[in-house]
């Protein structure tokens, strides 16, 4: 099998059976990002503890790349720090630009490294950015409380 039926192999695996898909009984941040080009919602929340993202969960629809990318994100960044899963973001938007090859990225970013293929398609990216984007905002609001906590208790 080569390189590209993998990829695809792996976005149609977390389409059609997405992980953390769903919602949290007490999220801590949630955020809704739509792609009005291609029709895709994602609305992702996270419960944040201690400077760590504890739970995922997304819900949405759209493309099987907003999906899947939404499936494998969540899966990939629950129970890491806020520090881990900024890397974690960074990596990933790096390899969406070019700026890195996959392979090199492989460790750090597992399935995601199969939407490498997306960049070929440059009206998609949006659609693989979408779930990292509404990550992003959760972990900004959840990072500013986290400071204003400890200055409260200081
Ligand atoms: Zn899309």
């Amino acid at each position: 099998m080569d390189t590209d039926a993998l990829y695809q192999e792996v976005i149609l695996d977390h389409y059609k059976h997405p992980r953390c898909k769903g919602c949290l009984s007490t999220p801590s941040d949630s955020f809704v990002l739509y792609n009005p080009l291609c029709g895709d919602q994602v609305e992702l929340s996270l419960t944040a503890q201690d400077d760590r993202v504890s739970e995922i969960a997304f819900n949405g629809h759209g493309c099987s790349i907003s999906q899947a990318s939404a499936s494998i994100m969540s899966n990939l960044c629950r129970n890491h720090s806020f520090a881990e899963v900024r890397e974690i973001v960074e990596s990933f938007r790096a390899m969406m630009r070019g700026e890195v090859e996959p392979a090199a990225l492989q460790d750090k970013l597992g399935d995601a490294v199969a939407l490498e293929g997306v960049r070929k398609f440059s009206a998609r990216v949006r659609c693989a950015m979408l779930a990292w984007e509404a990550l992003e905002k959760c972990l900004g609001s959840a990072a500013r409380r986290s400071v204003k906590d400890r200055s409260a208790k200081s």
